[in-house]
This record gives structure tokens, C-alpha cells and sequence, in this order.
């Protein structure tokens, strides 16, 4: 599904937040949003799933107007909201359930799809019994079970470990090249937008404009991301990080690191 941001504004009251934004992302693309918080990245996640309307412009999924939220166009957060009282099977077969998808059958696709983000024999286990990163790939299974053909990811693993993202980073790569929807992908995780985007879109400050676009090559990438140093550190220096060659660390200004 092809996902068209055509002059797009967003205004909260006197709150400028999107200022003219445009942007097509083709079917099957993985665009990443980078930029301070509070900039708008997940305004433009809501706008794109028609929980919000843009105050001027227009934001189309195939040429039609997004009015609504729908199911073809998922949202995944960060904080993964399973429910505490279902299973993870239970949790991933719910979302068939309310396509009409039988009891059974739904269950049988929910426990391939737990296998498919390797949490086979946890079916049966509740979310507070498993690690954060297991609820996180439970929610990853969730989101692709409908097979949607927009997903939109909202920092979804900000809340993990530095090497637990990784391996999610992995999981997700692995169901995205079996599904291939299109995605936008709000993360503050540069490398995490080097790795997994076809295109990073690196935004300024409130009112946010659109201030580079990098598109990557689609050859193999891994997490030894040495290829992309210097657009790392073009995009770190957008984000006003400085990448001091002298020392080993970042400094991340404040509202980044929040
Ligand atoms: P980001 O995801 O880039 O951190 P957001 O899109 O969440 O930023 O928010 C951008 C700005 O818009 C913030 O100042 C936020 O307070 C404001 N905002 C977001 N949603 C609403 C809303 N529904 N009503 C009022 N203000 C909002
Ligand atoms: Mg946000």
C-alpha cells in the first residue's frame, strides 16, 4: 500500500507541530522518522493511522483520503499493550478473532506466528511471566498476524535493552521480508533506523520541517553498521549530537536522551 503525505499541517490549538510536510513511501517500503521529541514524529504515525486529521493537506493510502483508523494500517507502541489477563497465544489470536476468524483456526495461526518470533512453548505462559523483550516479540506477532499492509511502529522497542533490541531488530527484519507492508518506523535509535529503514527522514525541531532525507542501499546490512558511519554522523550532527572522534561517547542533548 502506497502511503502519501501531500502538504501536510498539524496544529493543536495555537501548537504548530507539522509544518508542510510531503512525502510518498512506496508499497513494501521501511521509512524511518528521526528528530527531537516533541517534534511530531508520533503526530505523523497518528495522522497516517486516521487517529488524527491533518488541520491542512492530505495524508492518502492509495490514492484515498486516510478518514479512520482500519485494520490494513496497524499502530504498535512502545509500551506493548497485551492484555494481562489473556496468554500470549491468547493475546496474538485476539486480533484474528475480531476479523471473525474461528476460535480454533485463530489459535493454530497465533501459535505459528509465536514461532515464527521464536517464543514457541510460551504459549501458554501469561505476559507478566515472560521478559520485556518476550512481550515485545509477542506483540511484533501480533501486529503481523492480520497481515497488515501499513504498519506503524512508534519507538516499539525503546523500552529494551540495548542487545535485546537488537535480536527484535532481527525478529522484525525476518517478518517484514515475509510480509512486506509498508512501514514507518519512529525510533530515536539512529542505528536502529540505519539498520532497518530503506529511507531515514531526519526532522528539526517544533514546528518540524523536513530537513534531509537518506536513502540507503538495499544490499545486505547487519548490525556492524561501518558502511553508514558518515551518514551516521551526518544524522547525528542534524540532530545537534556532536560525534567527538577524540572520545568514545556521545553527548546527547536532554529532550533526545528523554
Ligand atoms: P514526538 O513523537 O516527535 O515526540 P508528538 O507527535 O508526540 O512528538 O507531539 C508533538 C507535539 O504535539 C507535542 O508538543 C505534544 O504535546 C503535542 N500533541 C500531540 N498530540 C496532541 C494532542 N492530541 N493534543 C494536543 N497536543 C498534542
Ligand atoms: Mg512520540
Amino acid at each position: 500500500m502506497n502511503l502519501s503525505f501531500k502538504q501536510v499541517e498539524k496544529r493543536f490549538g495555537a501548537l504548530q507541530v507539522v509544518d508542510q510536510f510531503s512525502s510518498d513511501i512506496a508499497p513494501g517500503e521501511l521509512v524511518a522518522l528521526v528528530g527531537p521529541s516533541g517534534c511530531g514524529k508520533s503526530t505523523l504515525l497518528h495522522l497516517a493511522a486516521g487517529l488524527e486529521k491533518p488541520s491542512a493537506g492530505q495524508v492518502l493510502a492509495d490514492g484515498q483520503a486516510v478518514a479512520r483508523p482500519d485494520p490494513s494500517r496497524m499502530l504498535m507502541f512502545q509500551e506493548n499493550a497485551l492484555y494481562p489477563w489473556l496468554t500470549l497465544a491468547q493475546n496474538v489470536a485476539m486480533a484474528l478473532e475480531l476479523q471473525k476468524t474461528p476460535r480454533r483456526q485463530a489459535r493454530r495461526q497465533a501459535v505459528a506466528w509465536l514461532d515464527k518470533v521464536r517464543l514457541k512453548g510460551f504459549e501458554d505462559y501469561f505476559p507478566h511471566q515472560v521478559s520485556g523483550g518476550m512481550r515485545q516479540r509477542c506483540a511484533l506477532a501480533r501486529a503481523f498476524i492480520t497481515q497488515p499492509e501499513v504498519l506503524l511502529l512508534d519507538e516499539p522497542f525503546g523500552a529494551l535493552d540495548a542487545l535485546t533490541r537488537m535480536t527484535l531488530q532481527d525478529a522484525l527484519r525476518t517478518l517484514i521480508r515475509e510480509t512486506r507492508p509498508t512501514v514507518l518506523l519512529v525510533t530515536h535509535d539512529v542505528d536502529e533506523a540505519l539498520f532497518l529503514a530503506d529511507r531515514i527522514l531526519v526532522f528539526s525541531a517544533r514546528p518540524s520541517r523536513l530537513l534531509r532525507e537518506f536513502h540507503l542501499s538495499a544490499s545486505e546490512k547487519t548490525h556492524d553498521l561501518s558502511n553508514f558511519a558518515g551518514m551516521r554522523r551526518e544524522i547525528l550532527s542534524l540532530l545537534g549530537i556532536t560525534t567527538d572522534t577524540a572520545s568514545e561517547s556521545l553527548s546527547y542533548p536532554e529532550e533526545l536522551a528523554a
